[in-house]
């Protein structure tokens, strides 16, 4: 048997060994890591808003009002008045009849796919579907199978071929979190009513990024009411934390009664749910925000193919760029922040072999003066590893 120490080293030995960088500051556009002022290329926090002064000023009453924790499971005694504004406010924003928080995306992820499946039925995944999905459809006791990445034939001959199970659950991210692109969702929602199979979309990144005032990945393809099971987070460009379910009020109800992270973890505390409740309300009022953002994915997107970089390509907050070995990705990745970048590697497991890539994210706070500045440091990194495509 192989001792933690030794696990340790092997992951070593494989270049997969991760360590942790240490954050001094707020999550904003300029950011104390490791001790050193970089350019945050790298947050969920897409919209700004976890800095946002409005947003602390009201979250800020909430923890004078409320206290530091909520005290317990919302079945219990953790259930405020905040809780449920926040779900009616969800599924307004969502266009869905209910909506429930969890504590946070994985944990909603958990939490539906374990109730609406199990034995007897088959859940069918997208090849790039979040780790938090795979995790859940181990626990749901169903069947999985997965397609190619928006592979609509090889999705379309698992449903021909599966008849046999009592439901069938389509699930695929909306924006895929690691190449930034978007399912096909029209045409999945399509084949769900040709073969009577239950669709379900995990839109963590597309909440606040994608469709009219940010509504995310249902909106921006017009498919209000066709969509079983909408999932998203309150931690990514709503820069609060927690994951929700929006949907039928029948769904939402047997969530409530049966989803295990649901019963068995103390809620979230006021403060959080305030802050995503804020947020939530910014955006509202605030829809240039969203546009804000979109200027500055196209500015960087523009400048780093100038500089012969190649990018995925990917239609939101998240620009991905191919380097392909781990090792020099992780290289490029550590001179990026010794010129006052940070913008990941993303290795395997996370991505599959070969494929290793910086990992890009914009915010809509960051200013020009932020992305030239990041650009220039681009600029150099390319120079010194020779990245400059023959064009
Ligand atoms: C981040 C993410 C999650 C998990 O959400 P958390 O709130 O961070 O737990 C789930 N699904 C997708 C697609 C994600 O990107």
């Amino acid at each position: 048997m192989r001792t933690w120490d030794q696990e340790i080293d092997l992951l070593k030995k494989n270049q997969l060994y991760r360590s942790l960088r240490t954050l001094e500051s707020a999550q904003s556009p300029r950011a104390i890591v490791d001790g050193k002022e970089v350019i945050m290329l790298a947050s969920n926090n897409y919209l700004g808003l976890t800095t946002k002064a409005e947003i602390i000023q009201e979250t800020n009453k909430v923890l004078q009002r409320y206290g530091s924790g909520s005290g317990g499971s919302r079945l219990t005694t953790g259930n405020y008045d905040l809780h449920e504004n926040l779900e009616a406010e969800i599924s307004r924003f969502k266009e869905t009849e209910a909506a429930v928080v969890f504590n946070t995306g994985y944990m909603a992820n958990i939490g539906v796919l374990t109730t609406v499946v199990g034995k007897g039925d088959l859940i069918i995944c997208d090849k790039l579907n979040h780790a938090s999905i795979i995790d859940a459809c181990r626990l749901s006791k169903a069947k999985f199978r997965v397609y190619q990445h928006n592979d609509l034939d090889k999705l379309e001959r698992i449903l021909q071929s599966s008849s046999k199970y009592q439901k069938r659950l389509i699930v695929t991210d909306g924006v895929f979190s690691m190449d930034g692109d978007l399912a096909p969702l029209a045409d999945i929602v399509r084949l769900a009513k040709k073969y009577d199979a239950l669709t379900m979309i995990d839109d963590a990144h597309g909440t606040g990024v994608l469709g009219a005032g940010g509504k995310g990945t249902v909106n921006h393809f017009d498919l209000a009411d066709r969509i079983d099971i909408q999932l998203g987070t309150l931690s990514k460009a709503l820069g609060a934390e927690g994951g929700f379910v929006a949907g039928t009020k029948s769904l939402i109800d047997l969530l409530k009664n049966k989803a295990r992270p649901f019963i068995y973890s103390t809620a979230l505390s006021p403060v959080t749910i305030e802050a995503a409740l804020a947020a939530l309300r910014y955006l509202q009022d605030n829809p240039q925000i969203v546009k804000n953002l979109w200027d500055n994915i196209n500015f960087l997107k523009e400048g780093l193919k100038d500089l012969g970089y190649s990018l995925l390509p990917s239609q939101s907050a998240i620009v991905p760029i191919v380097i392909g070995d781990k090792m020099r990705a992780m290289a490029i990745s550590d001179e990026l922040f010794e010129q006052g970048v940070l913008a990941p590697a993303i290795r395997p497991p996370t991505v599959p072999e070969g494929s290793s890539r910086i990992r890009v994210t914009v915010m809509a706070n960051h200013s020009r003066e932020d992305l030239k500045e990041a650009l220039s440091a681009f600029a150099k990194v390319a120079n010194k590893f020779n990245l400059r495509r023959s064009r």
